[in-house]
């Protein structure tokens, strides 16, 4: 009996459990329904194509001859409706599709702006490659641009307007960049970055109203009044998962769709993966949303694996373990990585829990800033402008953030993805007796050496 397997959704969790699908079943029906108009991209590399290092080519890295080679039905359409009892979803073009397993790979879209104007020409999000393109080409045009947002996207979304030579304004409505994830001293290296490139950075600032001229942007009104005069204002201030399809449906859903540890949501035969879907975490013992690529690659695998048992009508045997989150990115010239845990708790920094929520940014998780039940301690070490901290709970590195120089990167990842035990090294990471890098070292060798 040949399986249909439907997809919703072309992205990194998709594809990957299309990949893993056809590895499995060799003669299924696959389905991958998409409604952008490209092959297969990587979405983190949208970014480094507004800032000038890549071609918008370079990033698509799957070929129609790939789909084809492979077997794998491509469609571009809108999926609008689902029929979780006839198995069925129907697209904006009036066609319906049939399965007999469903992923929902649908990924997460930027929040859309809420102030007076946000319908004018000139207003931008950033979740697309069509979407950097227009990013390039209004850019160019543009004198002035203004972007709004506090995390990664507004950075990156800011680095690209500047380089296509546009005069940029930053508003940041906290005090300090990022201050739900990077401390004081983090924060001010960055923002020396972005001085240094020449963007001009408004602190405790919002929107108020962007103001029109026939139909297109013309200035930017604050909340404190100032005027900025601007043709273009980029909008990042977090991102939400695509959840129009079950909405309504009775699908469990929190802030994503709650999959159990085969990716399965609450419904047999319907499962999520990647940004739409909220996985379950063993660090912080919380269903979690992750924006982050690699995650999505790694569950979309575990949900196409499942996908072949269940059509088979075998129970779902990969159990998927959710790492821990990952990411590393190049903000104006500094690299950045962030492992595990690292938040500023509530009460340290500027930020309430709840906040931290509604502004979950691209390329981050919640599981970096969930608030810590047990007593955690950090400790830091900074020589110009690198910097490097971790955190330490119940004896166990939980969490390292990098800026600049990532030669520990790698052995901290190792030592908190392993949760290695650091007790005995916990005098010297923490009470300053050897420089901080040094002490890491030391836990990381004696660590692999009775690993190996
Ligand atoms: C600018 C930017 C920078 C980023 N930087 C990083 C980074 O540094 N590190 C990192 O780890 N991650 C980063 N990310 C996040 C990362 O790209 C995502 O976590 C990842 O792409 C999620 O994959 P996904 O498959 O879940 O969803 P997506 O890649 O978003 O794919 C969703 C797919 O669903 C389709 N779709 C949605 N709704 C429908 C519908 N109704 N009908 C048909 N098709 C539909 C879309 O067409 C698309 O094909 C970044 C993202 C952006 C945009």
């Amino acid at each position: 009996m040949t399986h249909h397997y439907l997809i919703i959704g072309n992205g990194a969790a998709g594809l990957s459990a299309a990949e893993m699908i056809r590895q499995r079943d060799r003669l299924g029906r696959i389905t991958i329904l998409t409604n952008e108009s490209h092959y297969f991209y990587s979405r983190p590399g949208i970014a480094y194509v507004i800032n000038g290092q890549v071609s918008a080519e370079q990033i698509i890295s799957r070929s129609e001859q790939f789909y084809r080679e492979h077997r794998l039905d491509l469609c571009f359409g809108h999926a609008t409706e689902l029929d979780l009892v006839r198995r069925t979803a129907s697209l904006r073009s009036g066609e319906t599709l049939h399965y007999d397993v469903l992923l929902l790979a649908t990924g997460a879209s930027a929040t859309p702006p809420r102030f007076p104007g946000r319908e004018l020409d000139g207003i931008l999000t950033f979740d697309t490659l069509d979407d950097a393109q227009k990013v390039i080409r209004y850019g160019r045009r543009a004198k002035a641009a203004v972007v709004a947002g506090g995390g990664i996207t507004a950075m990156e979304l800011a680095e690209g307007l500047r380089h296509q030579g546009t005069q940029t304004h930053l508003l940041q409505r906290g005090q300090r960049i990022w201050p739900r994830l990077l401390d004081e001293r983090e924060s001010a290296i960055i923002e020396a970055q972005i001085r240094h490139e020449g963007i001009q950075i408004h602190y405790g600032a919002e929107i108020d109203e962007v103001l029109g001229k026939k139909g297109k942007v013309a200035a930017v009104r604050l909340k404190n009044g100032q005027e900025l005069k601007a043709q273009v204002v980029g909008v990042a201030i977090g991102v939400r998962p695509n959840l129009e399809l079950v909405k309504g449906l009775p699908v469990k859903l929190d802030q994503g769709v709650l999959v159990d540890e085969f990716m399965q949501s609450s419904v047999p035969g319907l499962f999520a993966a990647g940004d739409v879907a909220q996985v379950y975490d063993r660090w912080t013992d919380r269903h979690q949303l992750d924006i982050l690529w690699p995650s999505a690659i790694n569950e979309g695998r575990a949900a196409g694996y499942n996908m072949v048992d269940v059509a088979r009508g075998e129970r779902p045997r990969y159990a998927y373990q959710k790492g821990s989150p990952f990411n590393a990115a190049l903000l104006f010239g500094v690299h950045l990585t962030v492992i595990g845990r690292v938040g500023i708790q509530p009460g340290r920094g500027d930020v309430t829990e709840v906040e931290e929520i509604t502004h979950l940014s691209r390329g981050a998780s919640q599981v970096w800033t969930t608030p810590f039940q047990s007593n955690y301690r950090s400790a830091w070490d900074s020589s110009g402008p690198n910097s490097l901290r971790i955190v330490v709970d119940e004896g166990r590195i939980v969490g390292a953030l990098l800026l600049g120089n990532q030669e520990l990167a790698d052995p901290l990842r190792q030592l908190i993805e392993h949760e290695v035990n650091v007790r005995p090294f916990e005098t010297l990471l923490l009470n300053g007796q050897q420089p901080l890098p040094k002490a890491i070292m030391k836990a990381w060798r004696d660590w692999h050496e009775s690993w190996n």
